[in-house]
């Protein structure tokens, strides 16, 4: 590696980190390899995103949104799993150096970082494409994950928040007309979404299952059943919508429209006071969208009748 390269990560990737995880981490960045540890009684979860640009993100995405997301989709799969973040790594590929590019990078990375308290401690930093893929770790206490098998028949299905915003941000930055002051706020929740982190620990001990959202409601939901070997029924009259004005666009966006990092999950009947206190002291609206069945595959159900669907999600081998 060339002096320039390690100069980018001393300058700009060696100070992510914050004093309050220290204890665990023997090593950090700069040495073959970090050392880190769990504290006790906890077991370690790790998770690994990649963002391709022109896939993941569209060509002119500024390097603090790219930074931004990069993390945010990591820390959204750990929220999915009821995990506490606390380290990662970032393995960055780019065509070369722009320090402009690499310090509106290194503020993205170091503002949701701090956020949530996490610690920068290795990664690589190479030529190539456009590219940045991040391994995110944390731990869980000793109770059971929130995993994509647990759902049971008769458990609820709820989802945090609105599917389908980050889908129609997208559909304004690739239309032809300039993007206006409302058009903004969905074009942020595609380009720094917001991970359910601690909504994901509340529901340890509430949840039975729980998915994040990034390749379509349906799609993913479907991920559920598959994997719990069970089907969900969805009422597709009260699955929440993004706020425009074209009510069928914002019926696609909501049901397969991907990016949104929101929370699909299953509440067993016990569980369903626990799951209403908490409901109650949190502003994220958690909306009831559906049941766990017997008879596998997801129904998407209209007044009780069955409705298809014509895009479930999107699929990188399959879709286009
Ligand atoms: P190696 O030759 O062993 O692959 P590198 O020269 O790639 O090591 O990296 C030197 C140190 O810098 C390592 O500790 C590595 O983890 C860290 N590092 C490299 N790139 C990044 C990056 N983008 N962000 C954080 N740390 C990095
Ligand atoms: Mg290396």
């Amino acid at each position: 590696m060339s002096l320039s390269e390690f100069n980018i990560i001393k300058q700009y990737f060696s100070s992510i980190s914050t004093k309050e995880n220290s204890p665990n981490i023997h090593l950090g960045v700069g040495d073959d390899a970090a050392i880190v540890s769990t504290p006790e009684n906890k077991k370690l979860v790790v998770c690994t995103d990649t963002l391709n640009e022109g896939i993941h993100f569209p060509l002119n995405t500024s390097a603090y949104d790219i930074a931004y997301k990069a993390l945010a989709v990591n820390l959204s799969d750990l929220a999915a799993m009821g995990a506490t973040p606390k380290w990662f790594a970032l393995n960055l590929s780019m065509p070369g150096i722009n320090e402009d590019w690499l310090t509106g990078f290194s503020t993205g990375l170091k503002q949701l970082a701090g956020e949530y308290q996490l610690d920068l401690i290795g990664g690589d930093t190479t030529r190539g494409p456009l590219s940045v893929s991040i391994t995110l770790a944390g731990h869980i206490e000793g109770v059971t994950a929130l995993m994509r098998s647990s759902a049971k028949v008769g458990d609820k299905v709820y989802l945090s928040g609105c599917t389908g915003e980050a889908a129609y941000g997208l559909a304004c930055l690739s239309s032809a007309a300039t993007i206006n002051d409302s058009d903004k706020y969905f074009v942020s929740r595609l380009n720094q979404p917001t991970a359910r982190v601690s909504l994901g620990l509340s529901l340890l001990g509430i949840a039975n299952a729980c998915i994040d959202i990034s390749d379509g409601l349906v799609a993913d939901i479907a991920h559920i059943a598959e994997a719990s070997q069970c089907g969900i029924e969805l009422d597709s009259n009260i699955i929440p919508l993004p706020a425009i004005a074209d009510k069928e666009q914002a019926r696609q966006h909501a049901l397969s429209g991907g990016d949104d990092y929101e929370l699909v999950f299953t509440v067993a009947p016990a569980r369903q006071a626990a799951l209403k206190q908490l409901i109650s002291q949190t502003d994220l609206p958690i909306t009831c969208i559906g049941e766990v069945v017997a008879a596998p595959g997801v129904l998407l159900l209209d007044n009780g009748r069955s409705v298809g669907l014509s895009r479930t999600g999107y699929e990188h081998f399959n879709n286009k």
